[in-house]
């Protein structure tokens, strides 16, 4: 939201590095933002004066995030504060251990000043499914933040910090972002360690970042990313590339020129929302004015999508939940044991979204029903892959389209679970394919934002993001109108 880069992270650490600046009187402006937004957006669910400025007093003054204010979502472990995923089984729960990513923001010297509202166990798409929720939207409190990761966004787009940790299972950060008018990134599978990150779906479970600009997110994401060959075994080797911004030199009117932006048919479909749709053409005009050819592109197996996910998120995430409450999947259920295992479900406290995930999941992977469902997803998703490799192998080099079919919503808007499932329409293949993925400000629609989403090949953040500047440059102030 803020165009002023004498608040962006970058610029912080460069005044707390210089000596211009102190850790400690940042993070007390960042907590009177938290207190001050608080009663109205709800962002956070545990903050805490004394912690945060004893971290900042103690955070390395020579790191890349040197005394920059950091936000995290509540299902990302933090040996101070909660981590209670949202949920009434863990509220107040205080992690013994602290996440890769956690770690890495606080070795390069930023200061946590809150854990964020988010959907439980980070299944749903507004922070309506919190138990502490929700967190509302900074542009309209009428409307929701998005979800899962709804405070995290809420926080960045308040101005209470720069940057903030999200996860994202099927566009958990890339849908708030575009509701909250920020930036959101969902890097590859396996670029940032997911130690620490309460699981969800395990096979599509991101940590990702939140920015007020792509230099602020790109800036988080280089902190966080790399090998954690001690606690994750799925993150990938080799160091992570540098994805900080370019020199300045490099910034030019043409710094797309030779880069093909695909447009996928099927993420424009006849009934898109049509000033959504007017957003997006801009944007694509933005991006040819940089030099960027506009190609139309397919990935034909995007319709089962949805229903893909559905299944394997639910599936994956009945096996992690069983922890919480000894529900087991593979028994074969019928009649009465179904609403058994409601009852089961719901008395260990679980809400009603968690719930129903439980349910579908230990459904789709009983005996009987397993091939038909589950491994029916699981081909599914192989084709999915398959379309962004055909796609990627044929010259191009990222694809442009809107982040979700609609502005936020309402509170209550959507109270029908599958109508809710289908705003993720847009973003759950990129978590699918395990490609990496963004959602950056286009401009408003009826005075609300409009997010576009940018998807690269496997591994390939930088140029992704070297799309992302561009198009903010280009952009520019038209952006926030
Ligand atoms: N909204 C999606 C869901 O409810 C995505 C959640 C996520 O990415 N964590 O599953």
């Amino acid at each position: 939201m803020s165009e002023d880069r004498s608040h962006s992270a970058a610029a912080i650490a460069a005044a707390v590095r210089a000596g211009d600046e102190h850790a400690e009187a940042i993070a007390r402006r960042a907590l009177d933002a938290v207190a001050r937004t608080q009663p109205v957006l709800n962002a956070f669910v545990s903050w805490d004066r004394d912690v945060t400025l004893s971290a900042a007093a103690e955070a390395p003054v020579n790191g890349p995030l040197a005394g920059v204010p950091v936000a995290v979502k509540d299902n990302i472990a933090t040996p101070v504060l909660t981590t209670s995923c949202g949920s009434r089984i863990l509220a107040g729960y205080v992690s013994p251990y602290e996440a890769t990513a956690a770690r890495k923001l606080r070795e390069a010297g930023a200061v946590l000043v809150g854990k964020t509202q988010m959907d439980e166990f980070a299944m749903g798409s507004s922070t309506e499914h919190s138990a502490f929720g929700p967190a509302r939207n900074p542009h309209d409190v009428a409307r929701v933040p998005g979800g899962s990761s709804g405070g995290s966004a809420v926080a960045v787009a308040a101005g209470v910090c720069p940057i903030a940790l999200g996860s994202e299972t099927g566009g958990s950060v890339r849908q708030p972002a575009a509701f909250c008018g920020i930036v959101g990134i969902k890097p590859t599978y396996g670029r940032v360690s997911r130690f620490g990150l309460v699981a969800f779906a395990s096979s599509l479970d991101n940590v990702g970042v939140f920015g007020a600009t792509v230099d602020d997110a790109a800036l988080g994401l280089e902190v966080i990313a790399g090998p954690d060959t001690r606690h994750d075994a799925t993150s990938a080797p080799g160091p992570a590339p540098s994805f900080g911004a370019p020199h300045p030199a490099r910034h030019g009117l043409r710094d797309l020129a030779g880069v093909v932006v695909g447009k996928p048919r099927e993420y424009f479909p006849d009934t898109l929302d049509a000033a959504t749709r007017d957003r997006c053409e801009r944007a694509l005009d933005a991006l040819r004015a940089r030099g960027a050819v506009i190609r139309d592109v397919t990935l034909p197996h995007t319709n089962l999508a949805i229903a893909a996910y559905y299944i394997i998120a639910p599936a994956e995430c009945s096996a992690n939940l069983a922890r919480f409450d000894g529900v087991r999947y593979g028994a074969r259920i019928e009649g009465d044991g179904l609403r058994a295992m409601y009852e089961a479900t719901r008395s260990a406290g679980f809400g009603p979204e968690v719930t129903r995930r439980v349910l579908l999941g230990t459904y789709v992977l009983s005996a009987g029903y397993c091939d038909a469902y589950y491994r029916k997803a699981m081909q599914a998703r192989v084709r999915i892959r398959a379309d962004f490799d055909v796609v990627f192998a044929s010259g191009v080099h990222a694809l442009f389209t809107p982040t979700t079919p609609t502005p936020a919503f309402r509170f209550g808007e959507i109270s029908d679970p599958y109508e809710m499932y289908l705003s993720d329409i847009f973003t759950v293949t990129a978590n699918l394919a395990e490609v990496p993925a963004m959602s950056i400000p286009i401009g408003r629609v009826r005075g609300l934002p409009v997010g576009g989403q940018l998807i690269a090949a496997r591994f390939d953040e930088a140029t992704m993001l070297r799309v992302a500047r561009a198009l903010e440059a280009e952009l520019g102030a038209e952006a926030a109108r």
